[in-house]
């Protein structure tokens, strides 16, 4: 009996997996179903990536005509680099990563990745090596490890205890009641925002992909789940190419380049220094976030 139900209840967890990471997807980018098929090209090869180069060339985008969202876009994440976008509310930040997966075609222009266009490799190559850190991840109905090895089924044990060594939930897992057995999602465990984003990067670190891409949530943190999460997005990236939409600038500091949008164009670049010295719309956000830093930690 025993011998049946472990394949059929590992099927469930396949299929569970897959749901799962569709409605993840879903919600990440509030996609909806109207959105236009991509078809493959025929014969489309798999992407092979060799170095993990990301190009966006002189990328235009509108989701309809009457409006365009981006505007020859170009920029350039070199091997291992950690590049941040930043700028308000609907200046396009989503968009790109949005066109990275190829949900969209670009308008004109191209993205590439390590010099091939995604257009001619297979879409599910493409996904394949690609990681995302959504900014809500869904948690389905079972055990916190079960959520976690979700990354990558097949992993070992020790492969999921160190994910979640390197993802700072150790402690948060000592201290639920049944340790990692414990069931989270809707009929388990709720956990907080902080709490889902780590489970999503100790996902990441079993996926091990070339390419990682985070979407930082909106919702402030508190400054001890912010140092955690970063700390643990360090692990993950460190030696990885990562494209970071990032809100909260004091997250971004340490970025090797740093690009600001504004209303679908790219208005100032560089490091974090350069860009304090510049004096510009970033150096504007940060005195601003800082302020209420300030704020936040006397009221
Ligand atoms: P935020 O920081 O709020 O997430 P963002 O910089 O990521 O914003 P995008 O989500 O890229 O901005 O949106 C850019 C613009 O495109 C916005 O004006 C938005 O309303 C519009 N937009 C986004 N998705 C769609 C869609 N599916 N259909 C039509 N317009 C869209």
């Amino acid at each position: 009996m025993m011998q049946l139900f472990m394949p059929l209840n590992f099927l469930g967890f396949v299929y569970r997996e897959m749901k799962g990471s569709m409605a993840n997807i879903e919600r990440m980018f509030g996609l909806l179903r109207r959105v236009p098929a991509i078809n493959d090209a025929p014969d489309a090869p798999p992407l092979a990536v060799s170095r993990g180069e990301i190009e966006f060339r002189e990328v235009s985008f509108g989701y309809g005509p009457e409006r365009q969202i981006l505007d020859r876009v170009s920029l350039r994440v070199r091997p291992r680099q950690k590049v941040a976008v930043v700028g308000a509310s609907g200046a396009g930040k989503s968009t790109l990563v949005k066109l990275l997966f190829r949900f969209y075609e670009v308008g004109s222009g191209a993205v590439l990745i390590d010099g091939q266009d995604i257009r001619e490799v297979s879409q599910a190559s493409l996904r394949r090596a690609i990681g995302i850190v959504p900014q809500d991840t869904v948690l389905f109905n079972a055990s916190i490890y079960d959520n976690i090895r979700y990354g990558r089924i097949d992993a070992s044990e020790d492969e999921v205890r160190e994910a979640i060594r390197l993802a700072h939930l150790d402690d948060f897992i000592a201290r639920l009641p049944d340790g990692h057995h414990t069931l989270v999602g809707e009929r388990g465990l709720k956990l907080s925002g902080g709490e889902k984003q780590r489970v999503a990067i100790a996902r990441t670190i079993l996926k091990r992909p070339p390419i990682l891409v985070f979407d930082e949530a909106t919702s402030s943190l508190d400054s001890r789940s912010e140092r955690s999460i970063l700390q643990a997005i360090r692990e993950v990236s460190r030696g990885q190419t990562s494209l970071v939409i990032a809100h909260r600038l004091s997250t971004i500091v340490d970025a090797d380049h740093i690009l600001v949008m504004q209303d679908g164009h790219i208005v100032e670049q560089g490091s974090h220094q350069q860009l304090l010295e510049q004096d510009g719309s970033y150096a504007h956000m940060w005195w601003l976030q800082q302020r209420q830093r300030v704020q936040e930690q006397e009221a």
